[in-house]
């Protein structure tokens, strides 16, 4: 239902459990976030219920600059902490957040994920089993097979991924479902709503159905499926944060 990502230098659960909490108005039946750092120290949290019982959940030891999160209104598989993102690959090398429905979900599973035992009840795992599939499988690059997935779906979708071998990295895209894109001093952000992250920055960009956008901490890099480079300008938000 919503989703939050930063990649910087702050505390990213603190900045992503913020987000969260903005996001509550829109409804939700679970929350989680996955977080790490340039050590790939990594560490995923969920709960079902408020933001609040995931923040009781929330390692405060943990140290982490960059992640993903995720406010969840179930369509495929019943609220509980199993089915709440993010969701990761076998290997636990990538995790994602996803809004939408995945509407081939099962052909998706049958073409190439036959032999996998999913996790979840979602829709969503299969996205992030087909990446890692593809990198393991066609010894693809991450971000190639980031869009070979995106490619093969069909339904809504607002996805973001991270690839813990390179934490410095987010990956999205979106079709027919929101997203947003903003930058501050050191640091980028993404959500579905620019209310959950104008605490942070009033620079957005909005992402564009069937485009994928690149994110380090310094940089954002939007490019259609077949590589060519979109340049687009920020807008400045003039919600109150
Ligand atoms: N279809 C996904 C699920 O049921 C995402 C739902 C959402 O947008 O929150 O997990």
């Amino acid at each position: 239902c919503g989703i939050v990502g930063y990649i910087g230098t702050r505390d990213a659960k603190d900045i992503l459990l913020n987000g969260l909490e903005k996001l509550e108005y829109r409804g939700y039946d679970s929350a989680g976030i996955f977080v790490t750092n340039e050590e790939k120290d990594s560490h995923l949290f969920k709960a079902e219920g408020h933001i609040s019982a995931l923040r009781e959940k929330v390692d405060d030891s943990v140290k982490a600059n960059s992640g993903i999160g995720h406010t969840r209104w179930a369509t495929h598989g019943e609220p509980s902490v199993r089915n709440a993102h993010p969701h990761q690959s076998e290997s636990k090398r990538f995790s994602i957040v996803h809004n939408g429905v995945i509407e081939n979900y099962q052909e998706i599973k049958d073409a190439y994920l036959d032999d996998y035992e999913l996790i979840s009840e979602t829709d969503t795992e299969i996205i992030v089993q087909l990446v890692e599939w593809f990198v393991e499988t066609e010894d693809m690059t991450t971000l190639d097979a980031f869009k070979r997935a995106i490619v093969a779906l069909e339904g809504s979708y607002a996805i973001a991924l991270i690839d813990n071998e390179n934490p410095d990295v987010i990956y999205a895209a979106k079709d027919k479902s929101p997203l947003l894109l903003g930058k501050g001093d050191g640091f980028t952000v993404i959500c579905s709503d620019a209310i959950a992250m104008v605490k942070e920055t009033d620079q957005f960009i909005e992402l564009k159905d069937k485009e994928v956008a690149i994110l380090t901490k310094d940089s954002i890099t939007i490019e259609d499926f077949s590589g060519e480079k979109i340049d687009r300008a920020f807008y400045t938000s003039d919600l109150d944060s």
